[in-house]
């Protein structure tokens, strides 16, 4: 069993307070393929969303980001055409939140996964090399399958995304297409 895990592709991380900008907003479409796509075939598909609470002094990203994904502000909303997609499949996509880069760290990720025998992940959404990465790295360690779909993958910072396509398959044993 496969699923889809779409990270941080909210207005904040495309085009918002936290911008990756152009290359962010150039995967929209391969995006929303992929996520009809694994809705259409009944696979798992997670929107796995960044969460911050405002002015939060004891959460480690306040001192290396400007504010961004703060509750209940529209920065959370998907960003574009995925918002459509994920409006008319509520009962087919699961939202849900995280507060640290890795879609497992503090979630229930792994338990929802293991629950419905999911052994395949797919990742896709920003950043390549933040968050992208940190949740292929739990994946790997935790011994799931990884796809990582270079369509669907971007990065405000190049050379970061070009050597994290490099890591997923060189150190994670993941595949790259
Ligand atoms: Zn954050």
């Amino acid at each position: 069993m496969r699923a889809l895990i779409v990270i941080d592709y909210t207005v904040d991380f495309v085009t918002g307070k936290l911008p990756c900008g152009e290359p962010a907003m150039a995967i929209e479409a391969e995006l929303v393929r992929l996520t009809e796509a694994f809705i259409r075939e009944g696979s798992e598909v997670v929107m796995a969303v960044d969460l911050h609470e405002e002015e939060d002094p004891y959460h480690p990203e306040s001192r290396l980001f400007p504010p961004h994904n703060i509750r209940g502000t529209g920065g959370r909303d998907l960003y574009g055409k995925l918002q459509d997609v994920y409006r008319a499949n509520k009962d087919r996509v699961h939202w849900m939140d995280k507060t640290r880069y890795s879609a497992f760290c503090g979630t229930d990720l792994e338990l929802r996964l293991r629950a419905r025998g999911i052994t395949e992940l797919h990742l896709a959404g920003v950043c390549t090399d933040i968050c992208v990465l940190h949740t292929a790295v739990d994946a790997y360690n935790k011994g799931f399958d990884i796809t990582v779909h270079r369509g669907a993958v971007a990065s405000f910072n190049p050379a970061g995304h070009e050597w994290a396509l490099g890591h997923f398959g060189s150190t994670l044993g993941a595949k790259v297409i």
